[in-house]
């Protein structure tokens, strides 16, 4: 999962492959209540493992239920059955709507006293409507902030009062769709003695999801009848049973990213397009149908109960003109799909996008205009034209409004014909929804070698190069290679293999680089299956790694292995040659230098730090010894790239040194500042 301030994606050429999606969130909470509810364990399989699902288990952990996390998407819950939840108690829900409305709801007729907040932008989301249906019924709720959105305090510290079932509840259905799910799935447990009738008033928007809903309902045991979607009936004498077990269907709407991506993308060589797992053509989720938004402007989509696979097939997309009442989450991802079509696309019936987790109409023409489309906006429609030509087109930095879906759909600019890349604001917003999004994406899609960016940092022996290019790295989101790390591996595989490093071995020494067994797992090194993250760090290897590295058979043999680092996102490389033989066109070279007195008295420091006794005057030495080898050796000598940026960083902090090496970077991306 990705936390920096932003991701670059490169230019992107072809895709193929297979992905695994994440659960839907609709369900996961869904059936995350419904269990709360139910009486016994229920057993949850393949929950979306996101914020809004872990702010909806904490709260039901708050409110009394027992739920227990196996870490492998399986979480047991143990019902309230028909008991009072744990009161009072104060829960905070995050910018989870589809936990902050069924919880007001199922609390408010349960009897307790509760406090429900969230982030600011929680408490810019309407749920008056949910909240007057509610004092209909006679439920005291009171707003602890502005009138008509969380917070709110439910206060029947008595009990619950007397509730007026007779009349039907009458709620709006045209702001958000999740005050009737709210209500159909709280009102069963009031449904006792008599049906419980719900009338919707003015338009239902977002039906796929009470379809969701009752689905769901229906598996924990509530049949709830519906005529036209206008008038639903709870019958009286309605329980929640658990199923049991229970599984969650992948998540229709992170489904249209990849759907997307197959329509867009060259197929990669070698692969028919993309593949999605865990959810098909079958599913519940109304967000499926995007599939036949997608075949519409040209994508190939065929699947089965569990699967599909997409394909390119026209090319340009098809511009469409599409009311997108019913998807209006996956919608998103079709006006991202328009900067690919042969005309204007117009998505309309869409004003739920105002109030999601951003005013998703404004934000989503704003962001496309920066890329170079031109777009018009309407209440409730938005109307995309392409750039017209791939000269039209322009770098731009997507601000994503810690709008998951906004973050997700914009990465797919990435594919645009100027080969230009794509900067996405704050890429952890994603983890709302799907944490490895941008993982899962760089999985499956490839990008010209040309246009991976390389940053190499350069210089002597306890220069710093190493902390520096892993902070770099960080600070990006991209690989890291320390190549330094190569050499001593050979150097401790030679030794290992009895081979002292010198001249009469370099071919032998050469072999064993060249089929090195080495893995890099997160911050772990193993050399066939064993950890030699420690064992390469000592001296006395460093002093090996320099001899070794001083043989051209040696260095050679441990190209391929380097340039094979520079994968989807990007790359920082440190080492000694990084910018003059094995990236030579990279698109930024660091010479990171600092005086020997100060590196000494740095390596010193580490070494004390690890426990080890050392001398600054024989570190110092040492030093200097493999400085003049490395710089004095016949191949690939230590010295800066012609076009490398000199930094000293004898007088500066680390962070120092990282801002300076972000900021020279930053002058050559394309974005504008
Ligand atoms: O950077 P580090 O001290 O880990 O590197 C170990 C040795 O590997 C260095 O002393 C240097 O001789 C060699 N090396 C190299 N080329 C690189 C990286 C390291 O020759 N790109």
């Amino acid at each position: 999962m990705l936390s920096t301030a932003f991701l670059d994606l490169p230019p992107l050429r072809s895709a193929g492959g297979q992905v695994r999606l994440p659960g839907s969130k609709s369900i996961s909470n869904r059936v995350l209540l419904l269990a709360a509810l139910s009486e016994g364990v229920t057993e949850v399989r393949d929950l979306l493992a996101s914020d809004d699902t872990r702010v909806m288990l904490d709260a039901l952990r708050t409110l009394g239920c027992a739920v227990e996390e196996t870490g492998d998407g399986l979480v047991r819950i143990t019902g309230l059955g028909g008991q009072a939840p744990r009161s009072p108690a104060r829960l905070f829900l995050g910018n989870a709507g589809t936990a902050m409305r069924p919880l007001t709801a199922a609390l408010a007729l349960l009897g307790g006293e509760f406090e429900l907040s969230g982030v600011p932008r929680m408490h810019e989301r309407p749920i008056g409507d949910l909240v007057d249906a509610l004092r209909q019924l006679g439920c005291r709720i009171d707003y602890l902030g502005n009138a008509g959105y969380p917070p709110l305090r439910i206060a029947h510290a008595a009990g619950l009062p007397a509730l007026q079932l007779q009349a039907p509840i009458r709620v709006r259905g045209d702001v958000s769709s999740q005050f009737l799910t709210a209500l159909l799935m709280a009102l069963p447990l009031v449904a006792k003695e008599q049906d419980v009738v719900i009338e919707v008033v003015g338009e239902l928007i977002s039906r796929p999801y009470i379809h969701i809903t009752l689905e769901l309902l229906a598996r924990f045991g509530i049949a709830v009848r519906h005529e036209q979607w206008q008038r639903f009936t709870i019958p009286a004498g309605s329980r929640y049973r658990s199923p049991g077990s229970i599984h969650v269907e992948a998540d229709a709407s992170s489904a249209s990213y990849f759907i997307a991506l197959g329509a867009i993308a060259q197929g990669a060589a070698g692969q028919n397009g993309i593949k999605i797992e865990g959810v098909g053509l079958d599913s519940i989720q109304g967000d499926i149908r995007f599939v036949e938004a997608a075949r519409a402007m040209g994508a190939r989509v065929t699947g089965g109960p569990n699967w599909l696979q997409i394909e390119r097939g026209r090319w340009p997309l098809q511009a469409i003109d599409l009311d997108c009442n019913h998807i209006p989450d996956a919608a998103m991802t079709l006006a991202v799909m328009a900067l690919y079509a042969d005309g204007p696309t117009t998505l309309r019936n869409i004003a739920s996008w105002r109030v999601k987790e951003t005013d998703r109409l404004a934000a989503m023409a704003l962001e496309l205009r920066k890329l170079g489309a031109s777009v018009e906006e309407g209440a409730d429609w938005l109307r995309v034209t392409p750039p017209a030509a791939a000269q039209d087109w322009r770098a731009a930095s997507i601000h994503t409004y810690d709008d998951h879906r906004v973050a997700m759909c914009f990465a797919l600019a990435a594919f645009n014909p100027a080969r230009l890349p794509v900067r996405i604001e704050d890429p952890g917003c994603v983890a709302k929804t799907f944490p490895d999004y941008f993982e899962t994406l760089f999985g499956v899609v490839r990008a010209a070698a040309a246009d991976i960016p390389v940053i190499c940092i350069d210089g002597p022996t306890a220069s710093g190069k190493g902390t520096l290019a892993a902070a770099v790295a960080a600070r990006l989101g991209y690989h890291l290679l320390d190549s330094g790390a190569l050499y001593r591996i050979t150097a401790l595989a030679a030794r290992q293999a009895g081979l002292a490093p010198d001249a009469g071995h370099a071919d032998a020494i050469a072999a064993l680089a060249r089929s090195l067994a080495v893995r890099f797992d997160a911050d772990r090194i193993l050399l066939a299956g064993r950890d030699v993250t420690d064992a390469i760090r000592s001296e006395a290897v460093g002093m090996d790694a320099s001899r070794v590295s001083q043989f051209p058979a040696v260095r050679q043999a441990l190209v391929a292995l380097q340039h094979g680092f520079a994968r989807i996102p990007g790359l920082v490389a440190d080492g000694r040659d990084m910018g003059t033989v094995i990236f030579p066109g990279a698109a930024l070279k660091v010479y990171l230098t600092a005086s020997a007195e100060c590196r000494a008295q740095r390596r010193y420091k580490q070494l004390i730090s690890k426990g080890i006794s050392a001398r600054i005057s024989g570190l110092r030495a040492d030093l200097e010894e493999r400085d003049a080898r490395d710089m004095q050796r016949s191949v690939a000598p230590l010295r800066p790239a012609q076009d490398a940026l000199l930094l000293d960083s004898s007088g500066l902090t680390a962070d120092q040194a990282v801002d300076q090496v972000l900021d020279w970077w930053q002058a050559r991306r394309p974005f504008a500042r």
